[in-house]
């Protein structure tokens, strides 16, 4: 079967092809009809003349109706691409009704009609740049020695804390839905040592914000004897792996994004800066927020963080109180702990949350205790530090957001097929 790119890219003139797709636009004329044949490759002008035999098929076609056509390749200047069919045969496959999408609808309208919406070349060319990122994703980790493993959606405690939860009935229990493979990681490691998942993940995000969705993609991984600095080595040749990736298969889709790549092959070729909480906190205040030592780093910080960059940052060393539990304490200043937040740069921020885990076993249940969980829930986690402990480390990347920042689109539920937020369940 000959797709639409192929008629644009090779040399097709004077020959017939058979392509399928959807009528894009319809132009009628009294002596012409142009139908611009649209599938999963491209966009090719079709022509039907009045008087051959197909214009009376060619009439019935309306947008997005879906039809199959014969016809022979012209090289055509004015046309879009270049080339045009003349059409000689068409097969309908079905008529549509009149499509409810225009141009210059508002986002809510798109979204409530993502089910048509996703046809358009804009989505579909985010998509395909999605389709690369994960591809890229499982080469990268199986290229270096990582097993793929999962763990349960069902869950019966927090890993991120409580706040964000997503409870479930189960048979009169009450279960959760994860936030991160994390402790279930921490186990496997153990008898695999470089593992990794890419799963969703659930979280009851209340606070409605440009970068958070209800369920995300989660890519994690996990190893043994990795510290926080070698865990940020792993995370930054991920990271330009899957740019790398995307530069070299999707530079059609990132022009209709009308992506400018500057940045991204920036990315490819500077060393990720490692800079510590403190150092990011001046930094946002050079760029004129007023935070204290302490701060969180939320949407906001990080987008006027972020803004001028133009390669993504290591945020090393939080303050132990703004990171969950399981974040292993700096030996040389057990107020902060061992842990990296890679941020995205252009305003996008946080990407990756890592970090070293605890390995001790009175740490761990100190923090624990302090953190107010009940460690009954946390036993078999304990168990993993009674049994022969080994240092280790981790992250979790939000492949959503890594597709937001490539594509560089202006919310997060734009790098995603069927969004799940707060308010949207449909479709
Ligand atoms: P944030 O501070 O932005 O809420 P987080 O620190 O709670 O994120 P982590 O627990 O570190 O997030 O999760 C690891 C990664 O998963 C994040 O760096 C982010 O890329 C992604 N992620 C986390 N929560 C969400 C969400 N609600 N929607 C989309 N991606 C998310
Ligand atoms: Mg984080």
């Amino acid at each position: 079967m000959v797709f639409i790119e192929d008629v644009l890219s090779a040399d097709y003139t004077g020959k017939t092809v058979t392509l399928r797709g959807f009528a894009n636009s319809v132009r009628k004329g009294k002596n012409n009809i142009f139908i611009m044949l649209r599938d999963p490759t491209g966009i090719i002008q079709c022509v039907s003349h009045s008087g051959e035999a197909p214009f009376e098929e060619a009439d019935r076609i309306t947008r997005e109706s879906s039809l199959e056509v014969e016809g022979t390749v012209r090289q055509d200047q004015r046309a879009e691409g270049g080339y045009e069919l003349s059409i000689s045969r068409i097969k309908i496959f079905g008529i549509a009704e009149p499509f409810p999408l225009k141009s210059g609808h508002n986002k809510v309208f798109l979204f409530d009609n993502r089910h048509l919406w996703f046809r358009s070349i804009r989505v579909t060319s985010v998509m395909k740049v999605r389709s690369t990122v994960f591809e890229s994703i499982h080469s990268f980790f199986r290229e270096n020695g990582f097993y793929e493993i999962q763990s349960p959606s069902f869950v019966g405690s927090s890993v991120e804390g409580g706040a964000t939860l997503f409870s479930v009935d189960y048979f009169g229990r009450k279960a959760f839905l994860t936030q991160s493979w994390q402790l279930y990681a921490e186990a496997m490691v153990n008898s695999l040592w470089k593992i990794y998942t890419v799963a969703p993940s659930f979280r009851a995000e209340k606070s409605r914000t440009w970068r958070h969705l209800t369920e995300f993609w989660h890519a994690e991984a996990e190893v043994a004897f990795a510290g926080n600095d070698d865990i940020m080595d792993i995370e930054e040749k991920l990271i330009k792996y899957i740019i790398k990736g995307v530069l070299e298969k999707n530079r059609r889709e990132l022009q209709v994004l009308k992506r400018d790549t500057t940045v991204l092959e920036n990315t490819l070729r500077t060393p990720f800066p490692r800079m510590r909480y403190e150092e990011v906190i001046d930094l946002a205040n050079k760029n004129g927020l007023k935070l204290d030592y302490g701060a969180d780093l939320g949407s906001d910080e990080e987008r006027v963080i972020t803004s001028k960059l133009d390669v993504p940052i290591f945020s090393v060393n939080y303050p132990k109180k703004l990171k969950p539990f399981y974040h292993k304490p700096d030996p040389n200043d057990p107020s902060h702990v061992l842990c990296n937040d890679l941020l995205a740069p252009e305003g996008y921020g946080e990407i990756i949350g890592a970090g070293q885990r605890i390995d001790d076993k009175d740490t761990l249940i100190d923090r624990i205790k302090e953190e107010g969980l009940n460690q009954k829930d946390y036993e078999w986690y304990i168990d993993l530090r009674r049994y022969g402990s080994i240092p280790h480390s981790g992250f979790g990347l939000g492949v959503d957001r890594l597709v937001m920042w490539i594509c560089k689109l202006p919310h997060i539920a734009y790098a995603v097929p069927f969004p799940r937020t707060m308010r949207r369940l449909f479709p």
